[in-house]
């Protein structure tokens, strides 16, 4: 059998095949399409703004790969940058020189107005790899075991970090999944987001057990949850004067919405604030499994061999990945972020449009070139008002963008993510299939 005749057919039959071997189908829960139904999408190729699926169906894509693809798919200078490590060898289980020239990249892009987010740079593998190590740096740095999260916000899919608020305020949190235990996540509080009493309230009720606050820079991941005016800044504040550390996690912010993440627009803004150590993922890697920790070196330094907080990778700093990660942010100059920026602002002014033309109630949230969409009126501030909306609308809408050939991200929940490949062409494509879909929203039905 060739390679050619063992790929299946259509997106139905591909399914089919991997829900045998794989479960659910998937290697990350979302690609199941459970929000949305109907067949998930099989991709065999990606260039620029597009993805083909395995019935040649080529799409508009507004997935991004969640993100990393912030100057296209398959640029051809980062793709060149692979094909020539590949070349010199997959992976070698020690230092390479690109490794400490990606450092320095990420270390200049976060230096805003002179002041420098990071002084160091550890990379691993994945968002969740490098979130769980920062909580362990916190909490090996402190000498204390309670972390802060924030409802809404997803830090990845380690035991402590996949907590679910317990009953009230401020008390400890329970397991958010099957397999986690309840005394680990027991050393997570899980708060309301922009919630500055919720806070004060959790170090009075814990005072000196609490290791750090780990923060989305700006929320992402249950549609956008944007930080209040100044609450990124008290939550550093409030963690200092308590003698805890803020874990800034930029894993899907970073070099997206600026080429210094969210707290590169908030220092541009006047702030002056710099959180103890930052997360960084996907753009890093430009599509590759690539992602780091950085802080003050003080911070960083307990991190083994230097300390005694151990930490370790065995294809940490991959040199096909570093390699994609510094043809990724050499290319994301300020045009590719203004590019982005306006791509992003002409598909949602358009995207409001169209739903105020069919009488759909609905609000959008923006971070930056990052937005979502909520089928509610009002604002949205934290995790309750998210959930808060008429979400089963989102389906039909998806469906009906989808028959047009635009791939949107499989659930209402997620942001949508340009890219600088998306050419007046691609966001004229997305515009013409709006009014269809917003139609398709108006005349959903609750399920
Ligand atoms: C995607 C994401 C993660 C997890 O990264 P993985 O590479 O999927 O493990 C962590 N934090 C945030 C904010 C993310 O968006």
């Amino acid at each position: 059998m060739t390679t050619l005749n063992s790929i299946p057919l259509t997106n139905e039959q591909a399914a089919a095949r991997a829900r045998a071997v794989i479960p659910g189908g998937v290697n990350s829960p979302v690609r199941a399409f459970a929000s949305v139904g109907g067949a998930p999408l099989a991709i065999v190729k990606a260039q620029g703004p597009h993805v083909w699926d395995v019935e040649g169906n080529a799409y508009v894509d507004l997935v991004a790969s969640w993100g990393p693809a912030l100057v296209g798919h398959a640029h051809p200078d980062v793709v060149e940058a692979v094909q020539q490590a590949a070349a010199r060898g997959l992976s070698f289980g020690a230092s390479t020189p690109a490794e400490a020239e990606l450092a320095e990249l990420v270390i200049d892009r976060l230096t805003v107005n002179g002041a420098r987010a990071i002084d160091k740079l550890r990379l691993v593998s994945t968002g969740t790899e490098a979130t769980m190590t920062a909580v362990r740096l916190a909490r090996g740095v402190t000498g204390r075991d309670l972390i802060i999260k924030f409802a809404g916000h997803y830090h990845g899919h380690s035991d402590g970090l996949l907590a679910d608020a317990g009953s009230g305020l401020a008390t400890l949190a329970i397991p958010g999944s099957a397999g986690v235990p309840t005394p680990i996540a027991a050393q997570t509080l899980v708060l309301p987001y922009n919630d500055r009493e919720a806070v004060a309230a959790a170090f009075a009720a814990y005072p000196g057990q609490i290791a750090a606050i780990i923060t989305e820079a700006a929320g992402a991941n249950a549609g956008i949850l944007v930080p209040a005016d100044g609450f990124n800044e008290f939550l550093v504040d409030t963690a200092h004067a308590h003698g805890a550390l803020v874990i800034l996690d930029e894993v899907l912010t970073g070099f997206r919405v600026s080429p210094a993440g969210w707290w590169g627009l908030e220092q541009a803004d006047g702030a002056t604030w710099r959180a103890d150590i930052v997360t960084f993922g996907k753009v890093i890697g430009g599509g590759m499994p690539l992602a780091g920790l950085g802080g003050r070196a003080e911070i960083l330094d307990h991190l083994a061999p230097l300390g005694p907080v151990y930490q370790a990778g065995t294809l940490s700093g991959n040199p096909l990945a570093v390699a994609a990660g510094i043809a990724t942010l050499r290319l994301a100059d300020d045009a590719v972020y203004e590019r982005v920026n306006h791509a992003a602002a002409v598909v949602a002014s358009s995207l409001s449009e169209a739903l105020e033309d069919e009488g759909v109630e609905h609000l959008i949230s923006h971070a930056g070139n990052l937005f979502s969409v909520a089928f509610r009126s009002g604002t949205i501030t934290n995790y309750d008002d998210a959930r808060d909306q008429e979400s089963w609308r989102y389906p039909a809408f998806f469906h009906a963008m989808r028959e047009q050939g635009v791939s949107l991200p499989p659930s209402v929940f997620e942001a949508w993510f340009l890219t600088a490949a998306h050419d007046d062409a691609a966001v004229e494509q997305i515009i013409e299939a709006l009014p269809a879909a917003a139609r398709a929203a108006a005349e959903a039905e609750p399920a």
